[in-house]
């Protein structure tokens, strides 16, 4: 048995290292041809820091694979032929299969502005956008980065770290505001202009310019505004990567459609992780997931279902976490965001924030059991707040117990009883 994996994400090895676990004998091969070797996509913006080195972003040895019997190859799939159940290679080699796994990650949006090919301009994605940004940023004064999400406030951060001017140019009214509730959000907004970036809210890209030789020299924004600058980030979100399947029989809606098992609708070809859609049955709402630790959950249930077992993913509790420059953010469960689009029958929301807005806490729940956790410059504990989540434990429970969660002992010593104290008496 043959099964091919295109991708070498944390879905990919993920769903390779288990189908390894439950199938000894089986052959593997993990496609990949963006590099030789897994690596962190998160690690990306340390890299270009210089805080890491690229061979420190492979949390494998080298010779992990060889020792696992899992195989390599480094070539981009260009077709997949299912009927005869094989792929065509860009080096012109065909693979054959008999299971084949789809994990092929997201791509930046690139939302069709004028301009948007000059060079210069770019997303934030991949080690071959890494390289062009290395390049792209010599010499250069000024950049313009176009959406206000995680991997804008990423990119804002690695070229001002070589002192290059950043202005943001963010659709809504407030930083990632489609996301995080109004507060935190706000929180962002202050940061990035105390860190010396400038932040242009309900703001769009309208055109960007280039000069003589086709490189990128300025933009044009919605106001009105001409903004000179040598770089142009792209970060208007990703969307799953599904170029190799668009035009065929494998079923796709804005991902790779599958099912609780990760089962496409085309016998013996799976898909997984950033890429994948997956149908839930009953509330009509598909799933797309576009994190790490989802992708890990994802291909190792994958690994499962392709090695023959009777798997149904759980989604879990939500869990997300990010860094906005310095300041940590994370995610459990159910957090509304500023424009109320998740619906929580009875929603309260209890809320701190420190003085020097470094620091904050919101606690959902709906009267009785809590239902999200959002922390800004506090970490906590993911399996405690996991816990509480799942466990349907009270809000008064998770505030007499807050200390449970937190990493920082120092912090909590310092603010525990205000933090507690706040928030329960806001509840009354
Ligand atoms: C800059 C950045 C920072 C991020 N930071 C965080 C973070 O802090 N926390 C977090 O949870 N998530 C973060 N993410 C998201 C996270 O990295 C992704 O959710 C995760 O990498 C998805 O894993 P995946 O295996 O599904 O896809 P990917 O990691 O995208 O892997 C897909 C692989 O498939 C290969 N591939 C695609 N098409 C083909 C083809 N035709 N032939 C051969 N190979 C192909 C690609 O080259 C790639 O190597 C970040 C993402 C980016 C871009």
């Amino acid at each position: 048995m043959h099964v091919a994996i295109i991708g070498n994400g944390i879905t990919g090895v993920s769903a390779a290292i288990r189908i390894r676990q439950l199938k000894p004998d089986w052959k593997i091969t993990m496609i990949s041809g963006e590099s030789d070797f897994h690596f962190s996509r998160p690690s990306l913006m340390y890299i270009y820091m210089g805080h890491m080195r690229y061979r420190e972003a492979k949390p494998y040895e080298n010779s992990f694979w060889e020792r696992n019997d899992i195989g390599l190859l480094r070539d981009w799939v260009l077709e997949i032929d299912s009927g005869a159940k094989r792929l065509l290679m860009h080096s012109s080699d065909l693979i054959y299969y008999d299971k084949l796994l789809i994990a092929t990650g997201s791509k930046s949006n690139k939302l069709g502005w004028p301009g948007q090919d000059l060079k210069g301009v770019q997303g934030l994605y991949d080690l071959m956008d890494l390289r062009e940004l290395h390049e792209n940023s010599e010499g250069v004064k000024s950049a313009v980065i176009v959406g206000g999400g995680l991997i804008g406030i990423e990119l804002g951060e690695m070229l001002h770290s070589r002192g290059i001017h950043v202005t943001f140019l963010v659709r809504e009214d407030s930083y990632w505001d489609n996301v995080l509730p109004a507060e935190e959000s706000a929180l962002i907004n202050g940061l990035i202009e105390q860190e010396g970036m400038e932040l242009r809210l309900g703001t769009e890209l309208k055109e960007i310019f280039g000069d003589r030789s086709g490189r990128v020299r300025g933009v044009e924004t919605s106001t009105g505004e001409l903004i000179d600058c040598g770089i142009v980030g792209l970060t208007a979100g990703v969307s799953p990567n599904i170029d190799l399947v668009r035009d065929h029989e494998i079923p796709t809606g804005r991902g790779v459609l599958v099912d609780s098992g990760f089962r496409t609708g085309v016998e013996d070809i799976y898909s997984a992780g950033d890429c994948a859609e997956i149908v839930t049955l009953g509330d009509g709402r598909n799933l797309i997931q576009q994190v790490w630790y989802t992708g890990k959950m994802q291909g190792k249930a994958a690994g499962e279902s392709i090695s023959g077992l009777d798997t149904t993913y759980e989604p879990g509790v939500w869990y997300n976490s990010a860094k906005f420059v310095n300041l940590e953010y994370q995610i459990y469960g159910t957090v509304n965001n500023a424009q109320g689009t998740l619906e929580i029958k009875d929603e309260q929301n209890l809320y701190w924030e420190h003085p020097n807005k470094k620091h904050a806490l919101r606690l959902v729940h709906d009267g009785s059991k809590i239902l999200g956790i959002n922390t800004m410059g506090l970490r906590y504990r993911h399996r405690v707040c996991e816990f509480w989540i799942k466990e349907k434990r009270s809000v008064g429970y998770v505030l007499d117990n807050l200390k449970e969660a937190n990493f920082d002992p120092e912090f909590f010593r310092r603010y525990e009883s205000e933090i507690v104290g706040n928030l329960k008496e806001q509840q009354t």
